[in-house]
Order: structure tokens, then sequence, then C-alpha cells
């Protein structure tokens, strides 16, 4: 029976998920740190602006938006790039300025670096800087305290807590939502798939590539039915068959850094054109989360330590201090 009225009935909005890419360039990851040591950089050759236009591109023709996590020492040598992802349409936040993992800065350089690169990104899109995200997702049990630097210096979420169990980072039972923490930041912690004795991490960079497309889209699915939005993440390097193959990296380096390279762009397309994408400022307000201006008092955390988003269930804070 059709019902008669003034107005069309509106369909609730289809949930958008986190599409995040850390903007580093082939030669400054973790894997390769060993081999080529940071006095190198100048002298590699720059594929960086390269992998993000075949990106951008990538994301116009899926209609999807992003964030894009840049460094500010490529913001420094390519300021067009930033321009470039503002101007789509895309969030630019932060991944820090040396790439250099949190447990091998002091608080003070931290901070340095998180406030330079803020500077920087902000000149340059437009746009306030909120966001951040640690290179190799360095926020660990022993790193917490940049949450509460990462606030002192203006950012309003992180997106860094990886909530699984890995041999370099990661924080294996912390909370694996959305939340926000007595530091007063809110985390987005990258998307893990919940079983009954594990935690297996399926939304991005070298997962992404290796596992079949079947399983991140069944994920994702899942997490899309418990009303969750996933938080997915790649990197430019990962969309660039021809990069340099670097010697002397290790067996188990050397095979995740170039896993699925090959396909990765058809792949992604697939997953583009099946869900829909957004930035996590676009997925943080879709879950009524407003982040706070700069400069305001934060409202006092509960007895967790944990502020949850409206709409999403408490989740016990694995990672309080
Ligand atoms: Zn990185």
């Amino acid at each position: 029976m059709p019902r008669f009225s003034g107005h069309a009935e509106e369909a609730p909005a289809p949930l958008r998920h986190v599409l995040s890419i850390d903007v580093e360039d082939w030669f400054q990851v973790e894997n390769h740190a060993r081999a080529i040591p940071r006095a190198e950089w100048p002298r590699c050759e720059l594929r960086i602006a390269g992998s993000v236009r075949r990106l951008l591109d990538l994301l116009a023709d899926a209609q999807a938006r992003a964030t894009f996590f840049v460094l500010g020492w490529v913001a420094e040598r390519l300021p067009d790039l930033v321009r470039d992802i503002a101007r789509a349409g895309h969030e630019v936040a932060s991944h820090g300025w040396s790439h250099t993992p949190l447990w091998d800065l002091s608080e003070e350089a931290c901070f340095d670096e998180v406030s330079r690169s803020r500077a920087l990104l902000e000149e340059l899109s437009g746009q306030p800087v909120l966001g951040y995200r640690a290179p190799t997702f360095s926020v660990t049990k022993r790193t917490l305290w940049a949450l509460r630097v990462l606030y002192q210096a203006g950012y309003r979420y992180d997106s860094s807590i990886f909530p699984v169990h890995h041999e370099r980072y990661g924080i294996s039972d912390a909370p694996t939502t959305i939340h926000r923490r007595a530091e007063g930041i809110w985390e987005v912690p990258l998307s893990v798939l919940e079983l009954p004795r594990a935690r297996l991490p399926v939304a991005g960079g070298g997962y992404f590539r290796l596992y079949p497309l079947w399983l991140t889209r069944w994920a994702i699915r899942r997490l899309e039915r418990a009303g969750r939005p996933a938080v997915v993440y790649a990197h430019p390097w990962e969309f660039d068959p021809s990069q340099p193959r670097v010697r002397g990296v290790g067996l188990l380096p050397g095979f995740r850094h170039r896993v699925g390279i090959g396909g990765n762009a058809r792949k992604l397309a697939r997953l583009l054109r099946e869900f829909r994408f957004a930035s996590v400022r676009t997925v943080l307000a879709q879950l009524g989360i407003e982040l706070e201006p700069r400069g305001v008092p934060r409202r006092c955390a509960d007895e967790t330590g944990i502020l949850v988003a409206p709409g999403l269930r408490r989740v016990p804070d694995g990672c309080g201090e």
C-alpha cells in the first residue's frame, strides 16, 4: 500500500568507510630502512608524485574520497602535490615529518615533527590539519605518550593504533572501534577481523595485496552489518610496479614489500566500486562525532578513560595507562 505524503521517505545514507593513504615514497618504508639509510634519501629517485596522481585518478573515477596522511619531508619537496590532493576534494592530514617511528623519537622531537608538518600542510592545502598517522603504526603501549603530544600540537584524531599482535607494531588488546581517549583525542584504529581466538588485519597495505579480494570484501561487509565503518589504508608505492628493486632487504621484508603490486590498482578499483569510501573527517561526521576546535578545553573522560562515539557500543579499554 503506497503511503502518500508531501515528502519522499528518506532512506538512511549508506555507510561510508574510511580510505586512508600514507604518502611516503618507495625508499622511505620500514622494510627498506636497513638497506636505504636516511642519509641516502636525497639521492633516491622521487616517484611519489606519479604514484599519487595515479591514485587520484582511480579515486576520481570511483567518485571516492580519502584522507591523505602526508609526510612533511614529501610536502617540502613537492608542494604542488599536496595542493593537488586538496584540490581534488580529499582530506590532508599528517604522517609526521621524517618517517621516524615514535619509539625512536623523544617527546620533544615528536612535538617538533608533528607541529612543523601540520603548519606546512595547512599552508599548502588551505585546510585545518586535524589528523595524524604514525609511521609504521608506531603508537604502541610504549609510545602512548604520543597521543597527549598530538593533542597539545593541535591534532584532534589519531589513526595509528593497529589492534593486532605484530612483531613490530600494534596493541593486541586495544579497542577495535573508533573511540575517544582520555588525552582528548579521537582514535580511529585500523580495521581487523575479530575471530574467536585471534584478530586478523584485513584492511590494507600488504594484507590487502596478499589476501584474495573476497576476504577483504567479506570482512568489510561484516563490519558494515555491525554498523561499523572499515578503516582501510594504502601507500602510493603499492601501485608502482616499476619502482627500483632494492637489494639486501631480506627475504621476508622483500616479499612483504612487493607481493601483489602488479594487480593492486585493479583490485582497489574493484573495492571502490563495491563500497563507499570517504575521508576520516567525513566518516566521523557520519557517526555524529564533531571534532572539537583548537583552543577549547576538552570534556572530562569517564572512568574508563574512553569516550565512545554516539551510536557505537562502549568498548573495554585494553590500552589504558
Ligand atoms: Zn608510512
